[in-house]
């Protein structure tokens, strides 16, 4: 079964990717994780990219699926993407290589949730610095201020948290990825959830979308 997540920055892709990956046991492909994997490794693709997300620009497409098909290789079944695709261009892209592996896409669930949800909490959103684990410092603080429940490690902002950056990011979604919702709805394969709700609800729901 392949997956793909949409829905706005801070809609709650990352947390039910976490959750699905275990329970369904797919390979969670984030395109942002494997960029700040890159740029943490000084890479030439990270040093490229790391403008555009600091500003909370859309790395170009070329580099993203250059990215994506060297990470993948061959594994192409089973992957639940958050994050991608972002545009059109990329959906096309993810279509044609799908296609050449004879792989299709079985699900696509939109985490729908209000753009004033969003910005609140994006502003409160803090990421474990060795884990990765997502925490909100006001809705899902962790036991012990800015350290990991997990692994113990301090917490952060992302860079592209702040608030400036936060306004562009959701500007550049309603631009470029908004119109994906309409490239999917047609598929037959298109699902929306809830994304308000807790992230346990939002996972339940999706789970038993996806078991239908
Ligand atoms: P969020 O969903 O909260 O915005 P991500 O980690 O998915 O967080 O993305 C962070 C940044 O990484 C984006 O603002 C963008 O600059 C870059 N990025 C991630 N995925 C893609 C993609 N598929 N295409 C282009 N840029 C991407
Ligand atoms: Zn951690």
């Amino acid at each position: 079964m392949n997956v793909i997540l949409l829905g706005y920055p801070g809609s709650g892709k990352g947390t039910l990717a976490k959750d699905l990956v275990q329970s369904l046991g797919l390979v969670h492909v984030s395109t942002g994780d494997i960029l700040r994997d890159e740029i943490a490794k000084k890479t030439p693709l990270g040093t490229e990219a790391t403008s555009y997300m600091t500003s909370g620009r859309l790395v170009p497409d070329r580099l993203v699926m250059d990215m994506l098909k060297a990470r993948l290789g061959t594994e192409t079944r089973g992957l639940l993407f958050d994050g991608f695709p972002r545009t059109v261009e990329q959906a096309e892209s993810l279509d044609a290589w799908f296609e050449s592996k004879g792989q299709s896409i079985d699900a696509v669930i939109f985490l729908k949730v209000e753009e004033d949800v969003v910005v609140q909490r994006l502003g409160s959103r803090r990421t474990c610095t060795g884990c990765g684990k997502i925490y909100n410092a006001i809705s899902s603080p962790p036991a012990k201020e800015n350290v990991c429940d997990v692994c113990a490690k301090p917490l952060m902002t992302r860079e592209d948290d702040k608030p400036a950056v936060i306004v562009r990011r959701i500007q550049v979604y309603k631009d470029q990825t908004e119109p994906l919702l309409a490239y999917y709805r047609s598929s037959g394969v298109f699902h929306e959830a809830d994304g308000g709700q807790p992230p346990a609800a939002v996972t339940e729901k999706v789970s038993a979308l996806l078991k239908k």
